[in-house]
């Protein structure tokens, strides 16, 4: 090859030398260049390939020369990029584009690659030279990133900040929960979200756990873009860099509202009873174990109520079982709306009831149950009147569960001997509260 000179140019040795020194300067570049270099003739036979050639291909110069690159192909780059590269340099235009090629070794590995057809004095295309770049390592992380944004939009709601908390990046799952859209939150922070549900020292706990631990989660209440709160299980994970800064914080979350819903149901079905809603024979047991513990450690009183309807069969009998339904029902709403949010109603089966009253003395539980009986009384229940008869008994010290609920049975029991819509104190002894 005499690249830059033309025939007849050259005529003193002088002038010769000259050009095979800058000859000589261009071919140790091209030798000793990063970039795997083939020249080859019009019909795709190699002529020259460099050192890098040689190292990336893992071939030697005589395995190369006077073949055709078709000996690094893979067979995996599709067709129609060969077709539009040998029409392209057919045509005298440089080719830029992508192969899949193989080693020797067989390892594959994508070439970034520039063809130019070289021409002569005349114009004709007389050679091609290719100078190729592995890119095999650019487009796996390509890929990987393809991947990691795929995983990202198609993930659980991610929110990612800055070390300020200043919001960088959300996702789609986020915008479907919060109703934000990611140019609504970049550059806030995530008080945008606050329901105010939380006090200062849940935050508090929340960052400490997270700047100590470089994690943190839980359930979280926050407000959404229509106002709306709502409960979320958030996992917040600080990103640090090599010096152990932290640079950001990656917040995935989702909602958990509907799982609280079934889980208060779940609950409701084990602690309710059916018919009427009141508490059931097993929650009141629990509650009662409760204030017999608290009762044992710090003395705290309690009592407990027992009534029952006074000759409901005959209510049933003469109005239908549905009636004495519909009346139970809503006794229970009655008197369920005269209790303290510590009280505790439970239906001890048939028409029959217990109230647990912690923190009372058995003065106030007397206050309370002689006004429940009159409000009963005075009650009109699908248009029937009803009275109940009340027992009420007292915590003593000593006292299990079976103990109060004889008592207060026995109490219930006088009630009703008494005439009925009456209340009756057994605190050892029997005292009759209604006058007759
Ligand atoms: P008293 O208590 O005043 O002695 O008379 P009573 O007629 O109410 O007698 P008791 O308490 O023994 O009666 C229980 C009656 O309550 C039997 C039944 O007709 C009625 N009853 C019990 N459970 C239900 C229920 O779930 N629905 C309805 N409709 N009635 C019930
Ligand atoms: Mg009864
Ligand atoms: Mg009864």
């Amino acid at each position: 090859m005499r690249i830059g000179q033309r025939p007849g140019e050259v005529c003193d040795t002088a002038e010769r030398g000259a050009l095979e020194e800058r000859f000589y300067q261009l071919y140790i570049a091209v030798e000793q260049s990063p970039v795997a270099t083939a020249i080859t003739d019009v019909t795709g036979r190699i002529e020259f390939v460099n050192q890098r050639f040689l190292d990336v291909t893992g071939y030697s110069r005589e395995e190369l020369i006077g073949k055709t690159p078709a000996m690094i192909q893979s067979g995996q780059t599709p067709d129609e990029v060969y077709r539009d590269l040998w029409a392209t340099l057919a045509a005298g235009r440089v080719w830029r584009g992508e192969l899949l090629n193989r080693r020797k070794n067989g390892e594959l590995y994508w070439e970034s690659e520039i063809i130019t057809p070289v021409r002569n004095d005349r114009g004709e295309v007389v050679n091609f030279v290719a100078v190729k770049e592995d890119v095999t390592e650019r487009r796996r992380q390509e890929n990987e990133l393809r991947l990691l944004a795929t995983a990202f939009e198609t993930g659980q709601a991610t929110l990612i900040t800055d070390a300020e908390m200043r919001i960088e990046k959300v996702n789609q799952a986020f915008t479907d929960i919060t109703g934000y859209r990611e140019e609504e939150v970049i550059g806030k922070t995530p008080k945008l979200f606050k329901s105010g549900r939380h006090d200062s020292a849940f935050y508090a706990r929340m960052w400490g756990e997270l700047l100590r631990f470089g994690h943190w989660q839980g359930e979280i209440w926050n407000r959404n873009k229509h106002g709306d709160i709502y409960p979320l299980w958030q996992s917040i994970t600080a990103v640090v860099d090599d010096a152990g800064e932290v640079r950001n914080f990656v917040a995935v979350f989702h909602n958990i509202a509907e799982r609280k819903r079934m889980e208060k149901e779940l609950e409701q079905q084990a602690t309710r009873d059916h018919l009427t809603g009141a508490h059931n024979r097993r929650a009141f047991d629990v509650a009662v174990r409760q204030a017999l513990k608290q009762a044992e450690q710090d003395g705290e009183p309690f009592t407990l109520l027992l009534f029952d309807i006074d000759h409901f069969k005959s209510v049933n009998d003469t109005h239908g079982h549905d009636t004495g339904d519909e009346i139970l029902r809503q006794l229970t709403r009655q008197v369920g709306d005269s209790l303290r949010s510590t009280d505790l109603l439970a239906r001890w089966g048939g028409e029959e009831f217990t109230i647990l009253l912690p923190d009372t003395q058995l003065r106030g539980a007397t206050t309370f149950a002689e006004r429940l009986r009159c409000q009963v009384a005075e009650t009109r229940f699908q248009g029937l009147s009803i009275t109940i008869s009340i027992g009420i008994t007292q915590y003593r010290p000593g006292d299990s569960l079976d103990d109060l609920i004889v008592r207060a049975d026995e109490a219930l029991y006088r009630a009703k001997e008494a005439g009925r819509n009456g209340v009756v104190i057994n605190s050892g002894e029997i005292s009759r509260v209604t006058e007759a």
